[in-house]
């Protein structure tokens, strides 16, 4: 048997399954024990593979990216060092330098895990 844990509400031990819920026999209260995990997933980042990231992983751009105010795009293959993972504006979610360019936001999207 595999122990459950504690009603998220009162604290009781007593909790028991009734798939998909959980249940509480003390206050009544039933909860999803898989709500919390999903919430956590939704929060990870991830490459343009589907993997996820990570503060500090090196990554490298997967399509050509104009820059403002640069004559020339970030190629494909451009590895990217030590990214850190923001709240960006719109869907960019990945704070980096990329060299010849500088500090800047890149979304997710165009790149993968070096
Ligand atoms: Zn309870």
């Amino acid at each position: 048997m595999t122990e459950l844990a504690p009603c998220p509400k009162c604290g009781s031990e007593y909790t028991y399954e009734m798939p998909p819920l959980l249940v509480c026999p003390e206050c009544a209260h039933e909860w999803s024990p898989t709500e919390a995990a999903e919430a956590e997933a939704a929060a990870v980042i991830k490459d343009a593979n589907g993997n996820p990231l990570a503060d500090g992983d090196d990554v490298v751009v997967v399509k050509d990216l104009k820059v403002k105010g640069f004559p020339t795009s970030i190629k494909v293959g451009t590895k990217v060092r030590n990214i850190r993972l923001v709240q960006g504006v719109g869907d960019h979610d990945i704070d980096c330098k990329v060299d010849g360019f500088g500090p800047m936001q890149l979304k997710s999207s165009v790149v993968k895990k070096a």
